[in-house]
């Protein structure tokens, strides 16, 4: 028989699947001793199951009875009970934190009997009233699905009435009268009074909640954090304590460091006489955990040692939520915070320095998604700008956009390709859409644990709140600062994440801390100081190599820079690109072998002095140059517009003839599916001049540069390569080419003929092929194509969203590699290619060789090394890194 069933004391942490993280949490928290409220948990799979059936499973019905006939035991209180009632929380909690997402209900027990017993036993008429008006809030709104407008207006009419904006004003025949109000409202809008069972009351909190995992916005919210769509969530029941029973009392929320900076030292606000969930919502604003210690020393230092258990317990930063009753503290939640790239970084190599983990853990707990997200660039210091606002510095980025001030708004307009910031007085779920699409986001209240903070971080996306200058007058569309200025929709504004501050109209951006560290710049970060200690550990550990992919001698440089141990792939064909356009058509308009020669001469000089610079970059490492690849009309000018040209132009004689001439090769050469035709190495088979010509330069660089006192290690690299034969005949030419180089030159050199893998003829017939290939390059962009039958310029725009939506894909297969269909070609390939030719150089030079996950799988199937551009190449030494560990 299964257990849907258990309490907390029955639990620990690694028990997510099964109790979600809140539940395995507070079954870790219980059983280190702390001070948690006791209850028990009903398990995700008991959600599954309802789900599946649309009712709960059998046996659930008697097992919470059992569990909770414990419970009321323990606390020698009966759910409900008219003269003094237990009172429970129900509280939603899946495998994964979904902030906000789901459903949680409080003071379930309350009725319009007990309610008279909490008030007589707590001697206090006001809290016990405001406890049922805040259940019947919470009841209505997420268990009977009535919009929660309909009490937040009736409670703001309420306090104006009472002419002040604080809910402390009210007292206890106003929140009498709203409950009174409360009642009503909920009988019609719902069609059936509230619940006076209790058991009820629990029951339909605990259906709620299953359903609350399919709520629109909680699978909007898997689908971009990626989180599998059947886990289901668990339901916690827990007995109540209360943060509304007077100054004394509170609840709040805290970091055992800072989620923004990563820096050392705990981070929290606190409100008093509040439920928990006033904090988050950022309703009225909270103090600090310092301020806390004012107010109540004992539960402050109290919280503070019970932080500092629970991070050395977790070896991790955790986020905790926290109630304090009469001056007693109460443990509700934790679990490791999330936390921004920065941080990430930081709490790692600082952990690592407080001996709490070792080297290879925090090499785990960073990635290279989160260093891809510390290069980006920040506000140039340096540049003039207006000051609005100053706010809170909850997730880092530069943010530059037009300000809206709804979702539905933010929406529409970054569709049509505008920069948003969206603007709130604080966020909810709901906003959740214009969350996701707007570069920034910036409320006016609300701390660093606001759900605008929590979600922006997860997210990645820059965010700035509680910048309370800021007067948003959401209905008006525009927010005015205090010294006046006002703000329209459509205006633009910056935010700084890093910061907190913002910005009037657009300010320039300069590049991060981290690329300046990697430039070899001197940097003041404690960030970039954790990114350098954790980059080196990579270093360490990885057996893959990085290598870039770079076409000229700059980007070449740079990528050394960021730690290129070479050039994978350096592609030749924009090199007959701008003024050398001419030169490759007099190359395919001439009439003979000798107008050919000709043109083929006059690029040799150019091409030269390209490899020249590369290699001088590179010296003493392996340049990968790859022949020229595209087919020939792509150097070409437009049919269409060549014709015109023609029809306009008064041009004679020799001009004239040339230009009749272009546009027939136009003509000649145009293909229907250019992907599949005349490109590559069957360039080299019709046209061999163009190759050995390329053969020639790059050896001659070489040879040059030996001369020059250089080291060169060129790799010349046969693209498109479908059968054996086809590299062998264009590899005898370039071996004629070299000793005719050699005997010339008189330099002696060293340099490898080989080949890519992008067709899946040539990995299945890769044992064959690796007998006349030195090397392997796989060029994953063309091998999924090839594979899939995609053409990538066709398909992206086209259907690629239907097939992400319908999950035939989790992610493009372009942007991280299909390791079961295309993988199983380069695992396949590797593995001939080496039989044949145990000492066969393995590398990939497709957009795959910066994808993390990809990583991961070259480093899986022994590729010697991963090329990719040259900003990637710090995110592949992490991640081959990460991959060693
Ligand atoms: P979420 O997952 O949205 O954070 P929670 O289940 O954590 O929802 O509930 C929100 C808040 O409600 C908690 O942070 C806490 O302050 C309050 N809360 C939940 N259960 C209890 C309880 N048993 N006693 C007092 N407060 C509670
Ligand atoms: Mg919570
Ligand atoms: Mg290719």
């Amino acid at each position: 028989m299964t257990t849907y069933v258990y309490d907390f004391a029955q639990g620990n942490k690694d028990q997510k699947d099964l109790l979600g993280g809140k539940g395995a949490n507070l079954a870790e928290m219980t059983n280190l001793g702390l001070p948690v409220p006791p209850g028990f948990t009903i398990t995700t799979e008991a959600c599954r199951a309802f789900l599946e059936h649309g009712s709960e499973p059998g046996d659930l019905a008697a097992e919470v009875s059992k569990h909770l006939a414990r419970l009321e035991e323990a606390m020698g209180r009966r759910l409900g009970d008219p003269t003094d009632p237990l009172l429970v929380s129900v509280r939603s909690g899946a495998k994964h934190s979904m902030p906000g997402m789901m459903d949680t209900v409080l003071n379930i027990g309350l009725n319009d009997e007990s309610v008279h017993g909490l008030a007589s036993q707590s001697d206090d008429e006001r809290f016990a009233m405001d406890s049922y008006r805040r259940l019947l809030q919470m009841f209505g709104a997420t268990v009977l699905g009535i919009e929660d407008e309909v009490f937040s207006t009736e409670l703001d009419e309420l306090k104006r009435r009472k002419d002040t904006t604080a809910d402390l004003d009210l007292d206890v025949d106003d929140l009498r009268e709203l409950v009174s109000a409360f009642k009503k409202a909920i009988e019609e809008h719902a069609g059936r009074p509230f619940p006076q069972d209790p058991r009820e009351q629990m029951d339909l909190a605990v259906r709620a909640v299953f359903d609350s995992w399919n709520t629109p916005r909680a699978v909007l919210y898997r689908r971009q954090e990626q989180i599998a769509e059947d886990g289901g969530t668990a339901v916690n029941i827990q007995a109540m304590v209360f943060g509304n029973r007077g100054m004394t009392s509170g609840s709040g929320v805290a970091f055992t460091r800072d989620p923004a900076s990563g820096a050392q030292g705990v981070y929290g606000d606190y409100l008093q006489n509040a439920q928990g969930e006033d904090v988050v919502a950022g309703i009225r604003n909270t103090v600090s955990l310092a301020d806390l210690g004012e107010i109540d020393q004992k539960s402050h230092d109290e919280l503070l040692g019970i932080m500092q258990t629970l991070e050395e317990h977790y070896r991790d930063m955790c986020d905790i939520e926290f109630t304090i009753e009469l001056g007693k503290l109460w443990m509700l939640q934790t679990r490791v915070g999330k936390r921004t790239p920065e941080a990430a970084f930081r709490i790692a190599a600082d952990m690592v320095g407080e001996g709490l983990i070792d080297l290879d853990e925090a090499l785990g707990r960073v990635n290279g998604a989160q260093l891809a997200q510390l290069m980006f660039p920040r506000f140039d210091e340096s540049a003039e700008r207006t000051l609005l606002a100053r706010g809170m510095n909850a997730s880092p980025g530069a943010a530059v956009g037009k300000a809206v001030f709804d979702w539905a708004t933010a929406v529409e307009w970054a569709d049509r390709g505008e920069d948003v910031i969206l603007v709130r007085k604080e966020t909810s779920p709901d906003d959740l859409h214009g969350m996701v699409v707007a570069k920034g986001i910036l409320t006016s209240r609300g701390g660093k644990t606001s759900h605008a903070a929590v979600v922006a971080r997860g997210m990645g996306r820059t965010c700035v709140c509680g910048a309370e200058a800021l007067d948003v007058d959401v209905r008006e569309a525009r927010f005015t600062v205090r010294d006046g200025k006002t703000i329209h929709e459509g205006d633009v504004i910056s935010i700084d994440g890093t910061t907190g501050e913002v910005f009037d109209g657009a300010v320039p951006v300069a590049a991060s801390h981290v690329v300046q560290y990697f430039e070899g710049q001197q940097v003041d970060d404690p960030a970039v100081s954790a990114v350098a200690r954790l980059m080196e550990h990579a270093d360490s550990k990885r057996r893959l190599l990085v290598r870039t992919n770079a076409d000229t001698a700059e980007d070449a440089a740079r990528a050394r820079r960021f730690g290129a141990q070479g050039i994978g792939l350096c592609r030749t064909e924009h090199m007959f690109l701008g003024e050398r356009r001419e030169l490759v058509e007099n190359l395919i308009v001439a009439d003979d072998e000798a107008g050919q020669r000709k043109a083929l001469d006059a690029l040799l000089p150019l091409q030269r002095q390209d490899f020249i610079e590369i290699l001088e970059a590179m010296d003493g490492l392996p340049v990968t140059i790859r022949l020229i690849d595209p087919p020939l009309h792509e150097f070409l000018p437009d049919f269409t517009e060549l014709s015109v040209a023609m029809a306009l132009a008064d041009t004679r004689g020799h001009r004239k003839k040339r230009q009749r001439k272009l546009l027939e090769a136009v003509r000649r050469l145009h293909e229907q599916n250019p992907m599949l035709g005349l490109r590559g190495v069957r360039l080299g088979i019709v046209i061999p001049g163009l190759f050995t010509m390329q053969a020639r330069a790059i050896l001659e660089a070489a040879a040059a540069r030996v001369r020059d006192g250089g080291d060169p290690h060129p790799e010349i690299m046969i693209p498109l390569v479908a059968s054996v034969r086809e590299l062998e005949i264009v590899k005898q030419r370039i071996v004629d080419v070299a000793r005719e180089v050699r005997d010339e030159t008189g330099v002696d050199l060293s340099f490898s003929i080989g080949t890519m893998i992008e067709l899946p003829r040539a990995a299945l017939t890769a044992d064959k092929i690796a007998a006349a290939a030195e090397f392997f390059s796989f060029g994953t962009n063309d091998l999924t194509q090839m594979t899939w039958g995609f053409s990538r310029d066709d398909v992206e725009a086209a259907f690629f969203g239907a097939y992400l939506d319908q999950g035939i894909f989790p992610v493009s297969p372009f942007e991280s590699l299909d390791t079961e269909g295309v993988g199983s070609l380069v695992r396949t390939a590797a593995a001939r290619g080496r039989e044949a030719r145990p000492d066969l150089h393995l590398g990939i030079c497709g957009e795959h060789g910066g994808d993390p996950a990809s990583i991961h799988f070259f480093d899986e199937v022994g590729l010697d090394y991963v090329s990719c551009s040259p900003f990637r190449v710090p995110v592949a030494r992490l991640e081959a890194g990460r991959s060693s560990v």
